[in-house]
């Protein structure tokens, strides 16, 4: 249904949906931006965060994690090193500076970025509407123009609210991905809500898992259980020959660079899709090489020591999953010769990744509005706003992976966070003084 325009309602600036790292490197650059202009800007400006709290990936805050990027790819450094919501303006706020620099890493642990996180979306708090689920995005019409969005947002009460501004942004990541067929349940679960399901289980009772995946949350996933419960067996199954190594030398680094952005952007579509693939493995299907050491390591003392409990079934797929109400048999296929193994576990975890969230799903009646590329989405320019047709005055914006088609494979990542959320809110600005 389109909206008509009903001027008692308060317009925003601009509303943010979702509160993960994007969401939140953006809060830090308009709240910069309008420091230096002056204005207070953030006061117009609100953010939907379906979470009840702030969480970056809860359920994988595995004890020891490290983060994949130096923490210098904060939320803002790269786009401003004098920042106060850097990661280094957080250990001096928690008087932790001088032994971080003594533990000579760029590598902090997952647990410790995401007290940072927290830290910073503390100082954000009025700004976010925690616990509130944005469903839909609509037109707000004046005439035939398009002068106004509406975001419905669901709390957590089952309240439905609207809310009008000039402006959206997406910062909805990632959403988890089970393979065809498979769906969460008392025993099969994603590797996203690892934490949460192992929380309650006995650590000494025999118990089986299966560990379906080839990724770094696959790996750790098999870490994490095998050390976790010292008697149970695990089970990881993936279709490659053995975990590959993450590749994060210096040069291929360079895919992640703010300029490799405005490169990307222009490139031609083929060469676009040769990029994707040549440096595909700096982030997906990939495992840092300490884990994948440590695997094998575990494995091959295991196999002299005769007590076996990390199963590795390479080249294999699991070709059929029962649930029972005490456990789960699965059927894992060996690739090569198609022979077949059937395994008895307790719980089966998924570590087959995340897909974008699609913004488009919310963004029905505003569809015919919206150009799409070839692939059917949609398509952005280099501020990654969603190019519409005239009659839209409001801005749409997607970060995150969303714009990995378009704007290269840090977009989903944290390493251009700072320099992209700068990008945005610079655009919103210019936008407004139009
Ligand atoms: C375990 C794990 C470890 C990772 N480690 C790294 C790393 O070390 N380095 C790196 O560069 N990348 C890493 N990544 C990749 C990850 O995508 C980024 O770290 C980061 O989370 C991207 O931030 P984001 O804000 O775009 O998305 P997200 O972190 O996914 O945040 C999106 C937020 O939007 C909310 N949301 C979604 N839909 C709605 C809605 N309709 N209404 C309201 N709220 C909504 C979600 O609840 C979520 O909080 C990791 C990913 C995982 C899963």
């Amino acid at each position: 249904m389109t909206n008509n325009h009903r001027t008692d309602q308060p317009i925003k600036d601009l509303i943010g949906i979702g509160f993960g790292p994007a969401n939140l490197a953006l809060a830090t650059a308009i709240d910069e931006l309008s420091q230096g202009a002056g204005k207070p800007f953030r006061t117009d400006v609100i953010f939907f965060e379906k979470q009840p709290e702030f969480g970056w990936h809860r359920g994988m805050l595995i004890d020891g994690a490290t983060l994949q990027v130096s923490f210098l790819k904060d939320l803002v450094t790269l786009r401003n090193p004098t920042s106060r919501f850097s990661f280094t303006a957080y250990l001096h706020h928690k008087n932790r500076l001088v032994d971080f620099i003594n533990s000579k890493t760029f590598y902090p642990l997952r647990t410790e970025f995401h007290d940072y996180l927290e830290w910073v979306a503390g100082h954000f708090a009025p700004s976010v509407a925690y616990g509130h689920e944005v469903l839909a995005v609509r037109p707000v019409r004046v005439g035939e123009a398009v002068r106004y969005l509406e975001v419905e947002a669901r709390g957590a009460d089952g309240r439905l609210t609207t809310h009008r501004t000039r402006n959206v942004v997406f910062g909805t990541g990632l959403a988890p991905h089970l393979p065809d067929g498979g769906a969460p349940s008392r025993r099969i679960w994603h590797s996203g809500e690892l934490l949460q399901r192992t929380r309650s289980l006995p650590r000494d009772d025999a118990q089986a898992f299966a560990v379906v995946g080839a990724g770094q949350s696959a790996a750790e996933v098999a870490e994490y259980l095998h050390q976790s419960f010292p008697s149970a067996d695990v089970h990881a199954v993936l279709t490659r020959y053995g975990y590959s190594v993450a590749d994060d030398s210096p040069f291929a680094n360079r895919v992640f660079d703010p300029s490799a952005v405005d490169e990307f952007f222009t490139a031609p579509e083929d060469v676009k899709r040769r990029l994707l693939g040549y440096h595909g493995n700096t982030n997906y299907a990939v495992v840092d090489l300490d884990l994948s050491q440590s695997l094998f390591r575990t494995a091959y003392r295991e196999t002299v020591s005769g007590a076996r409990r990390l199963h590795l079934h390479n080249v294999s797929r699991v070709s059929k999953v029962e649930e029972a109400q005490e456990h789960v048999n699965l059927t894992v296929g060996y690739l090569p010769d198609s022979s077949e193994r059937h395994l008895r576990v307790d719980a089966l975890i998924y570590a087959t990744g995340y897909r974008p969230a699609d913004p488009l799903s919310l963004l029905t009646e505003l569809e015919s509005e919206i150009k799409k590329d070839d692939s059917g989405r949609p398509v952005l320019t280099r501020d990654y706003r969603v190019v519409t047709t005239e009659g839209v005055r409001c801005g749409i914006y997607v970060h995150g992976a969303n714009a990995e088609h378009s704007h290269g494979l840090s977009a989903g990542l944290l390493s251009n966070t700072a320099v992209r959320a700068g990008e945005i809110a610079q655009s919103v600005t210019a936008h407004a003084a139009l």
